[in-house]
């Protein structure tokens, strides 16, 4: 649905300041960092986090996520890519998978540079299209 309809029927839809107050999501994980490193991945290039679809909790990488979550993860499906799955740990600008996959390992908002590294590992949080 797009948000156009919503202008007429409610004052609450109206064009409105972006909200910039917005309190990122806790990031769970083993000695997670504020840019949510963890003690698995802590380059200076891997500060994101991955919502997991099983829990919808953030973890800072699935290490974490096995170790703590205690059930096994659960991979965003491709037609779920709109979802905001992942978070710059650097400016918590959180990005949909999509988003994220297209983005060049540099977050779209603060740009500064993911691990490109991660990309061996799409399919532990994302299933990925099938290669004909
Ligand atoms: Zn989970
Ligand atoms: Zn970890
Ligand atoms: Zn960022």
């Amino acid at each position: 649905m797009k948000g156009r309809v919503y202008c007429v029927l409610s004052p609450f839809f109206l064009p409105l300041p972006p909200l910039r107050i917005m309190t990122a999501p806790p990031v769970h994980g083993i000695n997670v960092t504020s840019s949510s490193q963890c003690a698995h991945y802590n380059s200076p290039l891997d500060i994101i986090a991955i919502k997991h679809k099983c829990c919808n909790q953030f973890y800072a990488c699935i290490s974490c996520h096995s170790e703590l979550a205690g059930h096994p993860a659960q991979v965003w499906e491709i037609e779920e890519r709109g979802e905001k799955a992942v978070m710059c740990g650097s400016c918590k600008h959180l990005l949909a998978v999509l988003e994220y996959l297209e983005c060049g390992n540099r977050c779209t908002k603060c740009e500064k540079g993911f691990n490109p590294g991660c990309k061996s590992h799409y399919n532990l949080y994302f299933a990925v299209e099938r290669k004909v």
